[in-house]
């Protein structure tokens, strides 16, 4: 699918469009566009918005041009416009995700179409819903899902799930379009956590980077002083009687608070009156998808993988904590700990808490998670007075109560997002996903760092545009050629590297001039030569090289054809003859059949046919294959310029012995006969001297610088040569010509050679390629029509 829009691209720009989640978090969409292909990465809502101002920019952008859409995890602000997208916008592209995201997405989207309805319950326009449970279920049987370092490819555009922490499923993708590989980090983390593993680095570089910048430049307090902040205070808050609000997304995070939690309370158990502080979660999606979290515990770190198996059960089930499915359930008496979501506190049961509960200043609202601009989650920790009363705008509420900030919120630091970047080594690095000032402020930092490389190849790009602002990036034609089979093996001997076996090699074909990175410098030092047959598919972008012999096992689709070249003639002389004078032309020969004994005489074995019917058959130069049955020769050869050449050769000889009159002596006697007189005399002319008749030297076994010989050599060489150039060769030939040498010219544009076809030397060239050129034809030649016993 390509769009005016795509078309009227370069074809080696690189194009990133942001539709949202640039200089902002939330409502994340970023469109790629790279040789006609296009694809969009996420499609979340913000969350400080609602209805339709909460959608990424989808107007600014024709959908209908997306071949693909990948989501990189279930947070809303990366996933929740999807049905949208799907069921109510000209959208017609592919979706993926990965299996966790897929099955939590589910349950969140219906969750998040209920919230939202309640939400704007106090508006009247009911359109501002952006979907349906219906467009969510229409849309959830479309998704497609991908497992993680398995590679998918969509009419050329090649992409790959690699693990980003985060959130359980959360990927970041790698994608290859054309030998152009972009790495998206969505939202990742690089700090192994209670259930999650870090982000991963993906094993091969990346040209372009779209990373996000959450937390810019700040640096995150190490964990376990984070952990210990978060239980004393939540310990000190009860222990004065106060209640504790932990605003959370569902799923994630919440998970992770959890797992802290409920160790510290068993550790505690004493002190926290034996259960008298009672811990809840009021998410009934949390409950849903605890299956979830059980199913891929495969997916999360060793050690909650090593709780799994030793108990036998679900860490996720805790032990001193309670699910609560609203809040009528929920008896009010006494210091409690409560996890609620929406985390932003924009509605729902974490902003019915917060109400309730801000007026006391024995209580706490603790906030764990990274609060988006223009929340209340935001607002709060500005620690107003008075908040709005979400179901009464008019209402003002007090605010005494504590407010603290630890983030769990599982993003990068400036170190971490660095080290990483070093580790990608892309030259391009857009940022995405991060308020302006952080991000400036991170940009700056990176261009700080990087400013030693300035001005040289290796200089490195940051980008941090808004939405609906294109960055535009050339790319001087990549061309990665894929070594395939045989050619492999070569390779690895040649570099003296071991590669795994049905991976296949990448060999350069062509650095790209304004990208790069240290991997590939490494590649490029070790040169090494390989030749085979590059097979590209225009539409997908593949170059393979391939060996011939391979060509058929890997491109099954590619028809190849081996042309076989046959030409009967009849001759009336003895096969005694012909045999002779190639024997004189080509030396030994393969013999095949000889019925007759004919070869006897030089060859070793009689190799009679089946039928005995006086057959010669015999293989010149390694594939000609010339038979001779009573007055029949059948020339058989494999088209080639090698094979022609002898083919012509031995068809040349046919003829000429055919229609000489020797034969007709040579028929009656053996090749060694001093036959001078006698030929003479048949032959019917009278030069004078007998020793001049070019036949004579033949009989002679002597063909060698012959008047003959040098002629019938400089019509080969000449036809050799009009084979190679056409029209652009050009030469005088006379049979009476013997004075002087025979000279050829070569003329192809303002390049011109001349060669002594008679030395079968260039005499003189004003290009030394194609002086190269007709040197190698003529070595070719000097090769055919020597002759060689
Ligand atoms: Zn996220
Ligand atoms: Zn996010």
């Amino acid at each position: 699918m390509s769009s005016d829009q795509t078309q009227s691209l370069s074809k080696t720009s690189f194009k990133f469009f942001g539709l949202g989640g640039s200089n902002e978090v939330g409502r994340s969409c970023h469109i790629l566009q790279y040789k006609g292909k296009t694809v969009m990465l996420d499609a979340g809502i913000h969350p400080a918005h609602q209805g339709l101002a909460s959608l990424p920019f989808y107007d600014e952008f024709d959908l209908s041009t997306v071949d693909v859409l990948l989501i990189s995890h279930f947070h809303l602000d990366h996933a929740a416009s999807l049905p949208y997208v799907m069921q109510r916008t000209n959208f017609r592209g592919r979706v993926f995700m990965t299996h966790p995201t897929k099955a939590i997405y589910r349950w969140l989207l219906s969750d998040f179409v209920k919230v939202t309805s309640i939400g704007s319950s106090g508006s009247t326009d009911k359109d501002e819903n952006l979907y349906s449970d219906e467009d969510l279920a229409k849309s959830f049987d479309r998704i497609e899902t991908i497992d993680f370092h398995s590679t998918t490819d969509v009419n050329g555009i090649k992409f790959t799930a690699f693990h980003a922490g985060h959130v359980l499923g959360a990927a970041m993708f790698q994608l290859e379009i054309a030998g152009l590989k972009t790495l998206f980090t969505g939202d990742y983390s690089r700090e192994i956590d209670r259930h999650l593993n870090s982000a991963e680095v993906p094993p091969s570089s990346s040209d372009i980077l779209i990373v996000e910048s959450t937390f810019g430049t700040a640096t995150h307090e190490p964990r376990v002083n984070r952990e210990k902040k978060l239980t004393q205070l939540i310990h000190s808050t009860v222990l004065r009687g106060g209640r504790v609000l932990l605003p959370v997304f569902a799923l994630g995070r919440a998970q992770e608070i959890m797992l802290i939690l409920d160790e510290f309370w068993s550790k505690h158990s004493e002190e926290l009156g034996n259960g008298q502080v009672p811990i809840f979660y009021a998410s009934n999606l949390a409950r849903k998808c605890m299956g979830v979290f059980q199913t891929y515990v495969n997916m999360m770190n060793d050690d909650i993988r090593k709780k799994f198996r030793d108990s036998q059960s679900n860490p996720f089930i805790f032990k001193n904590i309670s699910y609560l499915k609203n809040l009528d359930d929920f008896q009010d008496f006494g210091p409690s700990v409560m996890l609620a979501s929406p985390g932003m506190l924009q509605n729902g049961i974490s902003r019915d808490l917060l109400e309730k509960w801000c007026p006391d200043n024995k209580n706490l609202v603790l906030i764990t998670g990274y609060s988006v601009e223009g929340t209340m989650a935001k607002y709060i920790m500005l620690e107003p007075d008075t908040i709005p009363s979400v179901n009464n705008p008019e209402v003002n509420i007090p605010r005494r109560c504590q407010i603290e900030e630890i983030s769990f919120a599982a993003h990068v630091d400036f170190r971490e997002n660095l080290e990483f970047m070093e580790k990608i080594g892309a030259r391009n690095v857009i940022l995405v996903h991060g308020e302006s000032n952080p991000m400036g402020r991170l940009k700056s930092a990176l261009l700080s760092n990087f400013a030693s490389l300035k001005g040289t190849e290796d200089e490195v790009h940051v980008f941090n545009p808004r939405n609906c602002v294109v960055v535009e990036l050339e790319f001087s034609g990549i061309k990665v050629a894929k070594a395939i089979g045989n050619i492999v093996d070569e390779v690895t001997s040649a570099l003296g590297v071991q590669v795994k076996p049905d991976l296949g090699s990448e060999i350069k074909a062509e650095q790209e001039e304004s990208n790069g990175s240290p991997d590939r410098k490494k590649e490029t030092d070790e040169k090494t030569i390989v030749s085979g047959i590059l097979v590209s598919d225009e539409k997908n972008f593949d170059l393979n090289l391939v060996s011939l012999s391979d060509l058929r096992d890997y491109h099954m689709d590619l028809s190849t054809t081996v042309l076989r070249e046959r030409q009967t003639i009849h001759i009336d002389c003895k096969k005694e003859l012909i045999y002779w004078h190639l024997c004189q032309m080509f030396g030994d020969m393969e013999v095949l059949i000889d019925d007759e004994g004919i070869t006897h005489k030089t060859q070793e074995p009689a190799k009679p046919s089946a039928n005995n019917a006086g057959e010669l058959e015999l293989k010149i130069m390694g594939d000609v294959k010339l038979n001779i049955i009573k007055s029949v020769a059948t020339l058989e050869w494999s088209q080639g310029i090698m094979n022609d050449t002898v083919a012509d050769s031995v068809m040349a000889i046919l003829l000429s012995v055919d229609s000489s009159p020797a034969s007709v002596k040579m028929s009656s006697r053996s090749c060694n006969h001093d036959h001078d007189h006698d030929h003479d005399h048949d032959h019917g002319h009278d030069h004078g001297h007998d020793h001049d008749h070019p036949e004579d030297k033949h009989y002679k076994g002597n063909g060698i610088g012959s008047e003959h010989d040098d002629l019938w050599k400089i019509k080969q060489v000449a036809r050799l040569c009009t084979e190679q150039f056409g029209d652009c060769f050009s030469y005088k030939f006379h049979e009476s010509d013997t004075a002087g040498d025979i000279m050829g010219d070569v003329t192809i544009g303002k390049t011109k050679a001349t060669i002594n076809l008679s030395q079968m030397k260039v005499a003189e060239c004003d290009s030394n390629p194609l002086k190269g050129r007709i040197e190698s034809i003529l070595s070719i030649a000097s090769d055919l029509v020597a002759p060689l016993c």
